[in-house]
């Protein structure tokens, strides 16, 4: 570590501040990382769950791949360097979030198992929910909902997930679903009853 920084000591203590805004908000905070390949159904699930908790009574922001591009990493690209930094940064704000006892719900394709551990293992497993939207490849291609598969195909967009830059399945994750068969509200759904006994407070 360089010597300027040897000097730096938080100000608070995170797990203390924490358990009291948790109390606060009545709720146990957890990260669910959400993702898969463009078009597979993230943001959508991630914005009906972030409704459906939020009627429910708890406290939940969610973190979106294009939001988060235009903001905290408008200076990356999407080279795997750059896709590493993005998700590091990302994490990086969730553990913020979960210090503030707020519940996040990412939206990142997240492309590689590397990338997917890095963001695991800076929010910390025991606050991280995994979960894995497995919608194929044809399926979200067909989809194309904002155009980006035929311009990738058309070479105007270089290292697109699924087409010039790869997606890699994971080995496990807490929770898969495939949106391919499903409406959203059942998708939704799923999630919710998964994550609920997660975020309920203990007494
Ligand atoms: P991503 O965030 O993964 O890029 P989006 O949520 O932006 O994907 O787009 C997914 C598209 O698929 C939307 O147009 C959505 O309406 C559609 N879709 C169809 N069925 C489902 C489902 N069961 N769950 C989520 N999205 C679905």
């Amino acid at each position: 570590m360089e010597d300027s920084f040897m000097n730096l000591y938080p100000v608070t203590d995170p797990v203390a501040c924490r358990r009291d805004k948790e109390k606060l908000l009545n709720q146990h905070a957890v990260a669910i990382w959400i993702y898969g390949l463009s078009g597979a159904g993230k943001s959508t699930i991630g914005l009906g769950f972030e409704k459906e908790i939020t009627e429910l009574g708890f406290m939940c922001r969610l973190l979106d791949g294009d939001e988060m591009r235009t903001g905290i990493s408008n200076n990356l690209g999407f080279t795997l360097e750059d896709r590493h930094e993005n998700i590091r940064r990302l994490a990086e704000v969730n553990r913020l979030f979960l210090n503030t006892g707020i519940i996040t719900v990412n939206c990142f394709v997240s492309p590689t198992r590397q990338i997917r551990d890095m963001a695991k293992s800076i929010i910390g497993t025991d606050d991280f929910v995994d979960v894995f939207i497995s919608t194929p490849l044809e399926v979200c291609e067909k989809r194309d909902t904002k155009g980006l598969y035929k311009r990738a195909r058309e070479k105007q967009i270089p290292n697109f997930t699924g087409i010039t830059s790869p997606f890699e399945i994971p080995e496990k994750c807490d929770l898969e679903i495939n949106t391919q068969s499903m409406k959203v509200e059942e998708c939704v759904k799923i999630l919710v009853d998964y994550v609920l006994p997660k975020i309920t407070l203990k007494k």
